[in-house]
């Protein structure tokens, strides 16, 4: 195959994907290298029954503590879509003992874009003027008005269901008709929306799924395991919308089993000039050359790339004059939250499985409002449901009585879990780790992150107020929680190479560029400059597209 391409593509998952589809269709020869296998429909198992399954759905658990300890900490990863998630011994990490970070990563074609939960929520201007405003960490150099028509381009392609609510903190975007509330969760709604008007707002989760046909995709059927694959492409991964679409511009070379080892650069020109491959398969190394370079690995996996790729310009780390590559690691904090019996209808039943829940933005902090004693927010998701069998240990007696019973579907339930923001956090870092190599012999992550008091308040104020609404909505058995759960867990970690207008303090400017090499672009998550409290992807999304309309038109006026 060519060596030599206009533009080189590292990762085809989430952004990947996106990178390759504007990068082609503007006439760009791109090639994208990505570390794991291809995958395909024939991959997808979502209509799979457990009964059909060699451990009837319940895992090879020995196997699963074997070869994927970390991974199986996500309750994605089951006995269907564990195929989707890394070997953990062939892709090691180190963590101090006292700051345990879960690294949940998928090594394919597609990367997590195929188990991610969908749910899709645009920032708005609290959110990117936030540092500027708390003098924490340093400014954006972006606002609002600068991502608004990229969300609307990205959402206008992948498909985005949700209800327009007019929220500042929300803003709303190019939606396809919302799915439905259930009869327990507008019980819920309505009672919150007397109790605390204008002030707190349940609605269906926003979400990257199809309620109608949509850009040659079908709409969903609800058959509820999007993390397995979905053969009707209703919800969007790179797999199933932006490579399909880049494919088809003739313009694309996707080459999987391409480990990008690190990244070549020549101080005379003062360019990335290509990138050094370890062959996935044999392990041989192969190098490729392109115009432009777009890092699009992940947070963790670009960082790696840029520390891995040190020169004697760049001692401690490619493009990382600032001293800023690998810092300011954040990861949302979860777990906050309250359950409790809610008294609706009990001649009712939620028909199908629909795979979203609901949505509550985040109330607190806001301008107008009273302040917390802590900084920024957090939102909720969860639902309502019935339980069902499922709930035989709880439910007392025995025999024929009992095995009936059971047979009736059980009270309506509530549950409302907390998502909050994490502050950047200059000790939070990323390192190489001079003893550990993975599989294919490059050196690993050192990381080192830990959620700091600010998180841990939001997540106990999570906890109290969902209570307080679930007792406002009439309900019993309330029971809070706070979960303890390390970062890593929500799978939403960011900002290790950070967006900034000033190179001594930023890694990039705020089109992806990086400051010191003007033809490399990183476009995941490392880009952060802050974390807000909405799931993140359709932002890394749209930095990417806008990125990538900001690199071809350096390159058409000869600039790179
Ligand atoms: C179970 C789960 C639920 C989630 N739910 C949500 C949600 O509801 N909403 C939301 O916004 N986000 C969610 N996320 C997070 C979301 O998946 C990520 O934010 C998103 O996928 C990141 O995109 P990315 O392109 O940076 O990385 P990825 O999608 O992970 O893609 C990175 C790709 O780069 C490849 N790669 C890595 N290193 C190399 C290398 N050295 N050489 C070549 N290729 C390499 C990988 O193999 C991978 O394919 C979820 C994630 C998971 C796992
Ligand atoms: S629930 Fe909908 S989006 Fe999810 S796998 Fe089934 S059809 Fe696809």
């Amino acid at each position: 195959m060519p060596r030599t391409y206009d533009a080189l593509v590292v990762g085809s998952g989430m952004t990947g994907g996106w990178a390759a589809k504007e990068l082609t269709e503007a006439g760009l020869n791109t090639l994208v290298l990505e570390a794991g296998r291809m995958v395909t429909t024939e991959d997808y198992v979502e209509h799979v029954p457990p009964w059909q399954m060699r451990f009837r759905g319940l895992d090879d658990r020995r196997a699963r503590a074997a070869d994927q300890p970390v991974q199986s900490e996500c309750y994605a990863c089951d006995e269907w879509s564990s195929k989707f998630f890394v070997n953990d011994h062939e892709n090691p990490y180190a963590t101090p003992a006292d700051k345990p970070f879960l690294f949940l990563r998928g090594r394919q074609v597609g990367g997590r874009s195929i188990m991610w939960g969908r749910q899709t929520y645009r920032w708005s201007d609290l959110d990117f003027e936030a540092n500027l405003r708390d003098g924490i960490a340093i400014d954006w150099p972006i606002r609002y008005a600068d991502i608004a028509p990229w969300y609307d381009h990205v959402e206008r392609f992948i498909g985005v269901s949700g209800e327009k609510l007019g929220l500042p903190q929300l803003p709303d975007g190019q939606f396809l008709p919302p799915m439905d509330l259930n009869c327990g969760e507008t019980l819920v709604r309505d009672a919150i929306a007397k109790h605390w008007p204008g002030e707190r707002v349940l609605t269906i989760g926003r979400c990257a799924i199809l309620t109608e046909d949509h850009n040659g995709r079908k709409g969903c059927h609800y058959c509820g395991y999007c993390e397995r694959g979905c053969i009707t492409l209703s919800y969007f991964s790179s797999l199933n919308a932006t490579l399909p679409a880049a494919r088809l511009t003739g313009k694309l070379t996707l080459r999987p089993h391409s480990v990008v080892h690190s990244l070549i650069y020549d101080p005379q020109r003062q360019r990335v000039t290509g990138v050094r491959v370890i062959d996935g398969e044999t392990k041989h190394a192969i190098e490729f050359s392109g115009r432009i370079v777009f890092l699009c690995a992940s947070t963790l996996e670009s960082a790696r790339i840029l520390l891995n790729s040190a020169t004697r310009e760049f001692p401690t780390g490619l493009a990382n004059s600032s001293g800023e590559l690998g810092r300011n690691l954040m990861d949302h904090i979860m777990g906050g939250g309250a359950s409790g019996k809610v008294d609706a209808p009990a001649d009712r039943m939620p028909v199908g499985r629909r795979p979203n829940g609901i949505y509550l933005p985040r109330f607190r902090n806001l301008p107008g409002r009273p302040k917390s004693p802590f900084l920024r927010g957090y939102a909720y998701q969860g639902g309502a449901g019935r339980e069902g069998w499922g709930r035989g240990t709880d439910l007392p007696g025995f025999g024929a009585d009992w095995k009936r019973a059971l047979r009736d579907p059980g009270p309506w339930h509530f549950n409302f879990y907390g998502f909050g923001e994490c502050l950047p956090n200059h000790d939070n870092y990323v390192e190489i780790d001079p003893n550990l190599k993975d599989a294919w012999g490059i050196p690993t992550l050192r990381i080192h992150c830990a959620y700091g008091d600010n998180e841990w308040a939001l997540m106990k104020d999570a906890s109290i107020a969902a209570a307080e609404m679930l007792a406002a909505a009439g309900a019993r058995d309330i029971a809070p929680f706070i979960e303890h759960n390390p970062p890593g867990k929500v799978i939403h970690e960011m900002g290790t190479a950070r967006m900034g207008r000033d190179p001594k303090t930023s890694v990039l400017n705020g089109h992806n560029q990086a400051h010191d090499i003007p033809n490399l672009f990183v476009t995941d998550g490392a880009c952060m400059a802050s974390s807000a409290n909405q799931n993140p992807s359709i932002t890394y999304m749209a930095l990417t597209a806008r990125a990538c309309a900001y690199a071809v038109d350096l390159m058409r006026r000869r600039e790179i």
